[in-house]
C-alpha cells in the first residue's frame, strides 16, 4: 500500500482512470493480476495475449522528449499520415527535429479514396503538401492498413532506404498507425515473442520495438494527440457514420451562389458568390446532404438538426456544439476541407463559406483530384 505499482511489462506507473494514458489497466484486471502478483498495463497486457499494439496519449512534455530522441537518432523516420485527413495528420513541429534523417512518407487509408484517381497524381500531391508542412520525403508510399493492401511494398521500400539505420515510426492518432503496425507484426511470422519495450529517456513513454534482420530495430513511438481532428469533437456513434469504409462515390452538385448544402447536421456549406457552377463533393457515400436557399439556410437547420438533418441524433443534438463559418475567396480550382469529415471541390472564381464546430479545421487547400 501507499507505493505506485508499475507494470511488469513496460514500467509504466499502473492507473485505473485514464483509458489513453501510459499505464491504463481495467479495476477488474487490477484486481486479478494482484492475486497473481503480476501487473500488466493494458497496452502489455494486449500486446502479450493478442499480439496487438493499443495507442497511448502524449503530455506535451513527453512529446518533445519523444521528438528529440527522434532528431537524435540515426533512423529512416517512417511518417503515416491519413490521405483523407491529411491536415489532421500534421505534426506540429516534425521538420525542425528530423535533423538529417530521411523521411518515408505513407498515405494511409488509400482504400477509401474513389478508384479513378491516379495513384501517381496522388503521391504528387501529397508530396506537395509534406513539402508546405517543411518536409522532403525521400519516397511516398500509398497503402492500406486495414485491407493490407501494399503493406508489403513499404517494407521493401523500408528496406530500400534504411541503409545501416534503424526505422521509427512516427504518426498522430487516429492515422492508423496501430493497424500498420499489426500488419507489419503479422507478416512476420514468429516476430511475436521478439517484441521488446523500452522507454524514452525522462518519459513514463515505452516504445515497442520489432528486430529487423540485422543488429536494428523498428521503432514504434506513441501516438501523438492532433486536437483538430473532427473524431474528438462527434460521439462514438456519430463518428462511425460520417467515416468512409468504402471508396468514396463523389457527388456533383450544380449549384447557383445563395445556395446552401447541409452535409447531415455536422457541416454546412454556403456558395456566397460567383457564377452556377459545379462543386463536387467527398464525403462518407451515406451522409445525407441537403441542399437548400441560403436565405432560408439558418431556420431550416434550428427546425430540422436531428430530424432530417442527422447526425447528430436527436438525442444528441442539444449537446451538439454550434457551427462556426469560414469565409473563402476561391482563385485557383481549391477543396474546401472539412477536416475529418471531407471536402468539396470548388472552381475558380468563386466566393464560399464553411461551416463546422468550434475547433475542427475548416481550409482550402489546392484540389487534390
Ligand atoms: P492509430 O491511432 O494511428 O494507431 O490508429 P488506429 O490503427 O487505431 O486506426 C484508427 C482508425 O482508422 C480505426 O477506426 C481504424 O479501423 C481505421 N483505419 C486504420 N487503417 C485504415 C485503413 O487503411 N483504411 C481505413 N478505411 N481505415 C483505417
Amino acid at each position: 500500500d501507499g507505493e505506485p505499482l508499475h507494470c511488469i511489462g513496460c514500467g509504466a506507473e499502473i492507473q485505473t482512470t485514464d483509458k489513453t494514458a501510459p499505464g491504463y489497466t481495467p479495476q477488474s484486471a487490477l484486481d486479478k493480476g494482484l492475486e497473481n502478483q503480476e501487473v500488466y498495463c493494458q497496452r502489455c497486457f494486449r500486446l502479450r495475449h493478442y499480439n496487438e499494439i493499443v495507442p497511448v496519449g502524449l503530455t506535451d512534455d513527453d512529446f518533445l522528449s519523444l521528438l528529440t530522441q527522434i532528431r537524435d537518432a540515426n533512423a529512416l523516420i517512417v511518417y503515416v499520415v491519413d490521405i483523407f485527413d491529411f491536415n489532421g495528420s500534421v505534426i506540429p513541429g516534425l521538420h525542425r527535429f528530423v535533423g538529417d534523417n530521411p523521411i518515408l512518407l505513407v498515405g494511409n487509408k488509400e482504400d477509401i479514396l474513389p478508384r479513378s484517381l491516379k495513384r501517381s497524381k496522388l503521391k504528387d500531391w501529397l508530396r506537395q503538401r509534406a513539402n508546405e508542412a517543411g518536409l522532403r520525403p525521400i519516397d511516398v508510399a500509398l497503402l492500406s492498413a486495414k485491407t493490407n493492401q501494399s503493406v508489403d511494398d513499404l517494407l521493401k521500400l523500408i528496406d530500400k532506404h534504411r541503409g545501416n539505420r534503424d526505422v521509427y515510426v512516427v504518426g498522430v492518432t487516429n492515422v492508423g498507425k496501430s493497424t500498420l503496425i499489426n500488419q507489419i507484426v503479422r507478416q512476420n511470422t514468429g516476430v511475436k515473442d521478439l517484441i521488446t519495450t523500452s522507454r524514452f529517456p525522462g518519459t513514463t513513454l515505452d516504445k515497442i520495438e520489432l528486430p529487423l534482420d540485422d543488429d536494428h530495430v523498428l521503432v514504434d513511438t506513441p501516438g501523438i494527440i492532433q486536437n483538430a481532428q473532427m473524431a474528438h469533437y462527434l460521439t462514438g456513434k456519430d463518428l462511425k457514420l460520417v467515416t468512409p469504409q468504402k471508396p468514396i462515390k463523389p457527388k456533383v452538385y450544380q449549384l447557383q451562389d445563395n445556395q446552401t448544402l447541409f452535409l447531415g447536421g455536422i457541416a454546412r456549406f454556403d456558395y456566397t458568390k460567383g457564377p452556377k457552377s459545379g462543386f463536387t463533393a467527398y464525403f462518407e457515400n451515406n451522409l445525407y446532404i441537403h441542399r437548400t436557399k441560403l436565405e432560408n439556410a439558418d431556420d431550416f437547420y434550428a427546425r430540422q438538426l436531428g430530424e432530417l438533418l442527422t447526425p447528430p441524433h436527436a438525442a444528441d443534438k442539444d449537446d451538439f456544439p454550434a457551427l462556426v463559418s469560414h469565409d473563402f475567396k476561391v482563385t485557383e480550382k481549391s477543396d474546401l476541407v472539412f477536416e475529418g469529415l471531407g471536402w468539396i471541390t470548388v472552381p475558380a472564381g468563386t466566393h464560399v463559406t464553411g461551416w463546422a464546430p468550434a475547433g475542427v479545421g475548416v481550409l482550402v487547400r489546392r484540389a487534390m483530384i
